[in-house]
């Protein structure tokens, strides 16, 4: 479903690629466990799924990507948003609006689906997700765990092929973070969506990993 060959990759004015020479296969309904020590390129190669890198940072790539058979770096973020759902460390970050239902119909409404669609969507994931109890609260009175889980709600409303979560579960105390990765558990076990998820600390997420893609260092 997803494959790198031989990328390279060096960040604008880096004397050094952050990713050199990554040759990577990943199976569809795989959990993948990408751990690694800090600065190790985890989020790089995370970035490049999407097509964020080399869109949004910049920079000189080499080598090819594919996903679900097309090229990120051609197509670039938007686009592959409806195949590649990412989620990052800090929920707070990537919320926009003010209440649960709102934040889950951000992205769709950005991507001009109709009303009729959006709502069945939002019915859809409220339940794997356990978010069904907050869908008329506000963000702010939420736990970092119950962020956490309406983000990944959010991404997954465009029913992306392949969830990407750099280290979802670190701003997260221990129950939060086993709230989230139950739900990830869920949403792989059940409904076969691919997961690939970051994470420096590996004894929170390595049972529940099909395998570890561990990056020794730099490059
Ligand atoms: P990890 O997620 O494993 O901590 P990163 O992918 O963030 O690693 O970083 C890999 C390398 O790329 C590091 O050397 C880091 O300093 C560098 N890097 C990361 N982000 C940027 C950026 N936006 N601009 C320049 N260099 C970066
Ligand atoms: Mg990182």
């Amino acid at each position: 479903m997803i494959r790198l060959e031989n990328l390279t990759y060096t960040y604008p004015e880096s004397d050094r690629p952050a990713l050199a020479g990554i040759t990577l296969e990943i199976a569809e309904g795989e959990f993948l466990l990408v751990s690694g020590p800090s600065g190790s390129g985890k989020s790089t190669l995370l970035r490049c799924l999407d097509g964020l890198v080399p869109h949004f940072y910049g920079g000189a790539m080499a080598g090819r990507i594919e996903v679900c058979g097309r090229d990120p770096v051609a197509e670039g973020p938007r686009e592959m948003s409806r195949l590649v759902g990412l989620v990052f460390q800090d929920p707070e970050s990537q919320c926009v609006a003010t209440t649960v239902e709102d934040e889950l119909a951000f992205a769709m409404e950005n991507h001009g689906l109709a009303q009729a669609t959006m709502r069945e969507r939002i019915e859809d994931i409220l339940e794997p997700l356990g978010i069904a109890s907050l869908r008329g609260r506000r963000l702010e009175t939420l736990s970092g765990g119950e962020r956490q889980r309406v983000a990944i709600g959010a991404v997954l409303t465009l029913q992306p092929r392949v969830l990407v979560l750099d280290e979802p579960t670190s701003q997260l105390d221990p129950q939060g973070a086993e709230e989230v990765l139950r739900a990830l558990l869920r949403l792989n076990r059940d409904l076969g969506l691919t997961v690939i998820l970051s994470e420096h600390r590996l004894e929170r997420v390595i049972g529940h990993a099909d395998r570890i893609l561990y990056l020794p260092g730099p490059g």
